[in-house]
Order: structure tokens, then C-alpha cells, then sequence
């Protein structure tokens, strides 16, 4: 098998959740680069200064353009390069969200993707991206993303435009793709356009061929299982038959489930080793090879919950880096990493299932989230395990409850139980905000804190005053209800 190298190892920096504060980047960026990254995908969203008309655009705790200046100033100290990464099709919820922009829905009552054949939307992307080149103008490339566009075609002005054309969808994606391209590269000739290749996975060489597409941009091929890829067998010579260079995409979290929290960095390190193998297996078939990307979804979509925050993953990016840097994962490079990043201990790979062992004693920038986020864990299992109890199930299940008949003998051991889980998770709360403040905006402490401790801690405190209640009943006569029976 021939070797492969990266070229260009990015990490994706995706601020559509949990994004962190500015000096957050200045703790990881030596540590990243030192690991091998070699530049930042970063996926704005509603996190980039949008400004005038678009203003509205902005999330909460949007960066400034200075701070986006200071994001490269870091950056370059570094050698890093930066890639913004703004969609132009699907996943265009930060925006379809808005009232002003409900009319270029694809589908009016779903936020996904835009319409191509809208009048507003050719205006409204190249708005947002002139905004987004305005505070990259010494970068080299732009990713226009274009990953899963389920709407297309849908509304009947687009079925009107394809039969009149006699497009199919897959050629009616790319025209779109085409003409965003196009205008990008006719108003910045120096830029390297990337997109996500997923739509173009399935199309063959002569539709991608007379699209156009080859001529613009380079697809960036995403895959985040291990072992077995699922891609068709042509889509390394057939990319390289149409386009000048070809990107590949790994994950180091936010790939292996929506609720994830904590990423199962075994998986993602065979993610890495799998690509590399594929590479290698396909190294005579790819042309111009540009390199990977890492990728770190911090939310499925715009809609969905926080999944593993960055910090809880640096270990996983780190050992993901490691992973591509060497070609292989040795124990010295496990050791190595663990110890770049000041663990006492071989870094724990397998970190399911709960509970398990807190890692303590590390010493990387945002480590105590990472603690945080293992205890909290392991007190979820614990009332996980309580509520799945014989004594729970057996002697205070709602009917029993709902009756007044339980036994205080039973009653009382479930409530020591529940109370100590409750005061753990009460103590962790006051200890892990300001642990996450460190690192994050209020407005995810908020969310991480809403989403995670505060039900638990809610649903703790229900079945403790219910204990309270039945210990104070004593164990007497069941109520019988009347029954239709
Ligand atoms: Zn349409």
C-alpha cells in the first residue's frame, strides 16, 4: 500500500453552537498547531458580524469584526491558514428562520434549504458572502458548503424552471451551484472555492462534466465511520476526471449522535486511520490531493441540542491530529499526546459505557469542562440506575404511588439515594458554570445548563418531595379507586 500524506489538515471550528470566546482560541491554537493542524475551517453561521440590512443575522454573542481581525492576527501566528465556510443552499436555517426571509423557503413551512429560483436569493447569498470576504481578503479559499439539500425542486416555480429546462435535480443543483461559483470567482479570481460533496456523490461525469462545476470548485468528500466508508468505488477517479483538486472530511466529534456529549474518541481515531487507508488504496486514481479537514459539529442543525463542546473534545482532536501527522496510532503517540496535554494518565479512548472513572489532573486549556462533563455523566447513569432499581420499580411505581401504598422502609432507601444524586448534580451546577464561563458565552451556559442539569435536577427534586409525601402517609390502607371494570 502507498503512503499518503495531508497536506492541509484543518480543523472545523462550528459556531453554530457553543462557540467560544476569543481568548479561548488563543489557549488551543499552539496546542492545535503543535499537534499538526495546519489551518481552521471555520463555519460561522449567525456567529459572523453580519451588518446593515443582515444585522439581524447575528447571533447573541457574535463575534466583532475586530475580533475576526484578532482571529487571524492568532491565527498567522501560528501558521495557520483560515477558511471560512458560509452555505449557499441547505442547511440555511440561521437565516430561513427569520420572518424577512420566510419567502425564499424552499418549502414555506420548513427552514432548511432556499429557493434557487427565487428573485431575493441570488441577491441574499451574494450579500451574505461579499460580507463574509470582507474580513477574509487575504485568505486563499472559500467553502460555499452545499451538503444536504433535501428541499430542491419542491416549489413549483423551481418544477416549472426544471421542465422548462429539462433539468434533472441533480443538474438543477449544480446550476445553482454553478452560478454561485461563478460570481464568486469572477469577483475574487484568487480564491479556491470548496464544497461539500454530497449531492455530487451519485451524479456521473458527463452531467458533472457539462455542468461546468469542475472549473470552479473542489469537493471536499465527508466520512465519519470507520472501517467500511460509504461511497460508491468510482468517486476518486471520477472527482479527479472533473475536478483540479479534492478534499477529504473526518470528525473529531459531533459525528456519532445528536445528544452525544462526550466523543468516543476510539471512533474517531479509526475514522482518521480509515481514511488514510482509503487514500492509500486509491492513491493512483486521486489527482491533486489538498487534504482534510477535521470536522467538530457542535449541533446537528441549527434546531438541535449541544452535542460534544470543544473542550470535552480536545483530547479526541489532539489524538485525531496525532492520528494524521503519523499514520498510524502507536502507544508512544498516545502517550505522547496524553502528556502534551498534561494528563498523569494514558488518555481514556473508550469512555463508554457510564459510568466510569472521572480523568482528573489534567491540565489543558478548558480541562475542567472535561472533568465537569464526565461527573455529570456519571450522576445521570447513577439515577439512570436508581430509577431502573428493584426498590424503585417494586415499591414505587406510579400506580403504587398514585394508590398512597408504599412502604417507608423502601420509600426512605430510594429517597437517600435520589437525594445524594441531587446533591452531587447540585453541587457540580455551582461548580461547572463558572468552569464553562471560561470558556464559552453566557447564553451557552444558559442552554448547556438548561438542556442537561436543570430537568434532572427538577425531576430529582419531584421524587424526593413524593418520598417525603409517602414517608409521611406511613405505609396505610391502600385508596381504592372505582374502577369500570
Ligand atoms: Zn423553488
Amino acid at each position: 500500500m502507498e503512503d499518503v500524506n495531508f497536506p492541509q489538515r484543518l480543523v472545523h471550528v462550528d459556531l453554530k453552537g457553543a462557540p467560544p470566546r476569543m481568548n479561548y482560541y488563543e489557549q488551543i491554537f499552539p496546542i492545535i498547531a503543535s499537534m499538526g493542524a495546519t489551518g481552521l475551517l471555520v463555519e460561522y453561521e449567525d456567529m459572523f458580524p453580519y451588518h446593515g440590512r443582515f444585522s439581524h443575522l447575528r447571533a447573541p454573542h457574535a463575534y466583532s469584526s475586530e475580533d475576526i481581525a484578532a482571529l487571524h492576527t492568532l491565527a498567522a501566528t501560528y501558521n495557520l491558514s483560515i477558511i471560512p465556510l458560509i452555505q449557499t443552499f441547505g442547511h440555511f436555517e440561521f437565516i430561513l428562520k427569520h420572518d424577512e426571509h420566510r419567502p425564499i423557503r424552499e418549502i414555506e413551512h420548513y427552514p432548511n434549504a432556499l429557493c434557487p429560483t427565487h428573485p431575493d436569493s441570488f441577491p441574499l447569498v451574494t450579500k451574505l458572502i461579499t460580507q463574509v470576504l470582507e474580513l477574509h481578503t487575504s485568505d486563499k479559499f472559500l467553502h460555499i458548503g452545499a451538503d444536504e439539500v433535501w428541499h430542491i425542486g419542491k416549489c413549483p416555480r423551481c418544477q416549472d424552471y426544471m421542465e422548462d429546462k429539462k433539468m434533472s435535480i441533480s443538474e438543477f443543483f449544480l446550476a445553482w451551484m454553478f452560478k454561485v461559483a461563478w460570481w464568486v470567482k469572477k469577483q475574487h479570481p484568487h480564491l479556491t472555492i470548496i464544497m461539500w460533496d454530497d449531492m455530487m456523490r451519485n451524479v456521473t461525469a458527463d452531467v458533472l462534466k457539462s455542468s461546468g462545476i469542475g472549473e470552479l470548485v473542489e469537493p471536499m468528500v465527508w466520512q465519519y465511520q470507520t472501517a467500511n466508508f460509504d461511497l460508491p468505488s468510482d468517486i476518486f477517479s471520477r472527482y479527479s476526471s472533473i475536478f483540479k483538486g479534492l478534499w477529504t472530511a473526518s470528525a473529531f466529534k459531533g459525528a456519532t449522535g445528536s445528544t452525544q456529549f462526550l466523543p468516543p474518541i476510539q471512533h474517531h481515531i479509526n475514522n482518521q486511520l480509515t481514511w488514510k487507508r482509503v487514500l492509500s488504496e486509491n492513491k493512483g486514481e486521486i489527482k491533486n490531493f489538498r487534504g482534510i479537514a477535521l470536522t467538530g459539529w457542535q449541533r446537528y442543525d441549527h434546531y438541535a441540542v449541544l452535542c460534544e463542546l470543544l473542550p470535552v473534545a480536545l483530547p479526541s482532536l489532539c489524538l485525531c491530529l496525532r492520528v494524521l501527522t503519523q499514520g498510524s496510532f502507536t502507544e508512544s503517540d498516545h502517550d505522547y499526546v496524553s502528556q502534551a496535554l498534561g494528563f498523569p494518565h494514558r488518555i481514556n479512548v473508550l469512555p463508554f459505557p457510564r459510568p466510569q472513572v472521572v480523568e482528573q489532573g489534567a491540565n489543558f486549556p478548558g480541562h475542567k469542562v472535561y472533568v465537569g462533563v464526565q461527573m455529570w455523566s456519571n450522576f445521570v447513569c447513577k439515577y439512570q440506575a436508581i430509577s431502573n432499581s428493584e426498590g424503585m420499580l417494586g415499591w414505587f411505581s406510579d400506580y403504587l404511588r398514585s394508590r398512597n401504598f408504599t412502604n417507608p422502609v423502601q420509600v426512605e432507601n430510594i429517597m437517600s439515594q435520589v437525594n445524594e444524586v441531587a446533591e452531587n448534580l447540585s453541587e457540580l451546577r455551582t461548580h461547572l458554570i463558572p468552569w464553562l464561563l471560561e470558556v464559552v458565552y453566557e447564553d451557552t451556559v444558559e442552554e448547556w445548563v438548561g438542556s442537561f442539569i436543570d430537568p434532572l435536577l427538577k425531576k430529582l427534586t419531584s421524587v424526593i418531595e413524593e418520598c417525603k409525601t409517602q414517608i409521611m402517609i406511613g405505609g396505610r390502607v391502600r385508596d381504592y379507586k372505582k374502577s369500570d371494570y
